[in-house]
């Protein structure tokens, strides 16, 4: 794993510990995010993160609004994935940044406990997930 994700997963953790950002925090990740960072605090703000969960079985997806016009929503996984296209191109493709807008808002929303939960059946979440594989 590269330094920054080091450093971005233990800001993440502290931040999930105290249910808050301090100032330190907030000029870690801006470093770590840049533009991004801002993008995603919007988005957060707007009530932007749902986090879908399976009842039994406890998993879970975050589902997060795009910022442009269309209001669009991506699956995310908050480490691993997203479906948005900046996803692909920036981070999988040229390997520049650690990831998009979307993570860090779910991220963000996770730690701060500002997330939407949404209950489904474990059926609904397979068949949410299924989308991945077919979008
Ligand atoms: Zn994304």
């Amino acid at each position: 794993m590269k330094t920054s994700s080091l450093v971005a997963e233990r800001v993440w953790k502290d931040i999930q510990s105290t249910g808050s950002v301090t100032n330190d925090q907030l000029s870690i990740l801006h470093f770590l995010f840049g533009k991004n960072l801002e993008k995603a605090t919007r988005i957060v703000d707007q009530s932007g993160v749902k986090r879908i969960s399976g009842q039994s079985s406890g998993r879970s997806i975050f589902q997060v609004v795009g910022e442009s016009k269309r209001k669009e929503e991506y699956l995310c996984f908050p480490e691993h994935y997203c479906g948005c296209y900046s996803f692909f191109y920036d981070i999988v493709n040229r390997g520049e940044q650690l990831c998009c807008k979307h993570q860090i808002a779910a991220r963000l929303a996770a730690s701060l406990g500002a997330c939407l939960d949404v209950q489904v059946s474990d059926e609904e979440l397979a068949l949410l997930l299924s989308k991945l594989l077919t979008s």
